[in-house]
C-alpha cells in the first residue's frame, strides 16, 4: 500500500500504541467485571477508578464528576435529553447554529416535541454573536444551553469560560461539546471554567472509538439517558468498558504530555506551513478566525470546484483530508457551519478540511504542498465559472 499522509484527525485518529498496549491485559487476561464481588473483578475495578482519577486531573474536576460513555454522541444525547427532562416543561434550549449534529439533532427532535429552542448565529469568520447569545440568555424560565468548545469544521473556538460564566449568571445550566477541544488545548480546566457539563470522545485523542466521557459537575440536575444496573452510580447503566477506559485513561495521560511539553507547537507550526503554502493558490481563502482557532485544523476554500474532487485526487496521492459537505440523497448539501458564517456560494462548495495530529510529519505537509496545487489546477481548467 502507498504511504497514508492522514489529515483527517478532526474525524478520528489512530489508537497510540501506548494506548494499545495498556489495553491489551483486560483483553484476555483480567476480563473480569469490575461489579463482581470476586477479587478477579474487584482488581479491575481499582485500574478504572485510577483511569477516572487521571481524567478527573487533566480536566479539572473531582474523579466521581466522570460518567464515562460509549462516545461523543451519547454523552451530547444525555446532556441535552437528560438536562431538559431534569429542568422540566417550559425548557428552553440555548445552542449555536454551528454545532456538531451530535447537537442539532437533539435540538431539533426537543423542538418537535415542545422545547423552545434558540440557535445564535456566529459572524463571518465563525465566532459566536456574543450579543445574540447575552439576549437568549435574557430569555426567562429554566434555561439549558450547549455550546460547542472548538468547531470541529474549521477548529474555531468559542470562549466557554464566559459563556459559562454568563449562563451560570443567568440561572442557566450550561453544557459545553468539547470533543474538539480536549487534548487540544490547555485551557481546559473545570476549576476555572463554570461549566455544568462538558462531553468529549476517546477517539478524538488517540484513544479507540466508543469510549466517552460526560463529566457532570455534582449537584447538576441531569436524568440517566440510558436505564438498567447501577454502574456509574446509576448514572448510566451498562458494564463498563474496562479496556477502553484503562485506555482513554493513558490517551489523557500521553494529551496532557503533549500539551506540557510543547509538543502541541510542533503540530500548529505544521498546520502554519500547509496554511501558508496552500494560500500561494490563487484565490485560496481560510475559513475561520485564524487566532481563536485549534492548532491543528486549517479550513480553506479554493473557489469554482468541488471539495469531493479535490479529495478524490487526494486520496489518488495518499492524502486523508475532508470536506465540509456530506452527500445526501444524491445532492451535495454545503457546511451548515460555512453557511452560517455567511460563506460565499464559491467557497461553499470548494472547502477541504486538513486535520493534523501528533504524528504528522514535514513529509505529509511536503506532500500535500507538491500535489495539491496542481490538482487545484487541473479542476479549474473544467470549470466553466473560473477565468484565472
Ligand atoms: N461533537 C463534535 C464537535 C464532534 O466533532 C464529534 C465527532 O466528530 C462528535 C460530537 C461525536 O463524537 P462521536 O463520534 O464520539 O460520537
Amino acid at each position: 500500500m502507498a504511504a497514508v499522509h492522514y489529515f483527517d484527525n478532526n474525524a478520528t485518529t489512530r489508537v497510540a500504541p501506548e494506548v494499545v498496549e495498556a489495553m491489551l491485559p483486560f483483553f484476555s487476561e483480567r476480563y473480569g467485571n469490575a461489579s463482581s464481588m470476586h477479587a478477579f473483578g474487584g482488581n479491575v475495578h481499582k485500574d478504572m477508578e485510577e483511569a477516572r482519577e487521571k481524567i478527573a486531573a487533566f480536566l479539572g474536576c473531582e474523579p466521581i464528576e466522570v460518567v464515562f460513555t460509549s462516545c461523543g454522541t451519547e454523552s451530547d444525547n444525555n446532556a441535552l435529553f437528560g438536562g431538559v427532562e431534569a429542568l422540566g416543561q417550559g425548557t428552553t434550549v440555548i445552542t449555536s447554529k454551528v454545532e456538531h449534529p451530535a447537537i442539532l439533532q437533539p435540538c431539533k427532535w426537543l423542538e418537535e416535541h415542545g422545547a423552545r429552542v434558540e440557535r445564535v448565529g456566529v459572524h463571518k469568520d465563525g465566532t459566536l454573536d456574543m450579543d445574540a447569545y447575552r439576549e437568549a440568555l435574557a430569555i426567562p424560565g429554566p434555561k439549558l444551553v450547549s455550546l460547542m468548545w472548538a468547531n470541529n469544521e474549521t477548529g474555531v473556538l468559542f470562549p466557554i469560560r464566559e459563556c459559562a460564566e454568563l449562563a451560570k449568571a443567568a440561572g442557566a445550566v450550561f453544557h459545553t461539546d468539547a470533543t474538539q477541544a480536549v487534548g487540544k488545548l490547555a485551557e481546559i480546566d473545570l476549576a476555572a471554567v463554570p461549566a455544568d457539563m462538558l462531553s468529549f470522545s476517546g477517539h478524538k485523542l488517540h484513544a479507540p472509538k466508543g469510549i466517552g466521557v460526560l463529566f457532570v459537575r455534582q449537584g447538576t440536575p441531569v436524568r440517566p439517558f440510558l436505564l438498567g444496573g447501577h454502574q456509574e452510580r446509576s448514572r448510566r447503566a451498562g458494564t463498563e468498558n474496562i479496556p477502553y477506559i484503562v485506555g482513554l485513561g493513558k490517551a489523557v495521560e500521553l494529551a496532557a504530555e503533549e500539551i506540557r511539553s510543547g509538543e502541541i507547537g510542533r503540530v500548529r507550526a505544521l498546520r502554519d506551513r500547509l496554511q501558508e503554502g496552500l494560500l500561494a493558490i490563487p484565490q485560496a481563502v481560510v475559513n475561520g478566525n485564524r487566532e481563536m482557532r485549534l492548532p491543528n485544523t486549517l479550513n480553506i476554500s479554493f473557489p469554482y470546484i468541488e471539495g469531493e474532487a479535490i479529495l478524490y485526487h487526494l486520496s489518488d496521492a495518499g492524502v486523508c483530508a475532508s470536506s465540509g459537505s456530506a452527500c445526501t440523497s444524491g445532492s451535495l448539501e454545503p457546511s451548515h457551519v460555512l453557511r452560517a458564517m455567511g460563506a460565499p456560494f464559491t467557497s461553499l462548495h470548494g472547502s477541504i478540511r486538513f486535520s493534523l495530529s501528533r504524528y504528522n510529519t514535514d513529509e505529509d505537509v511536503d506532500t500535500v504542498l507538491s500535489v495539491l496545487p496542481g490538482i487545484v489546477a487541473k479542476l479549474r481548467a473544467l470549470s466553466p465559472f473560473w477565468k484565472s
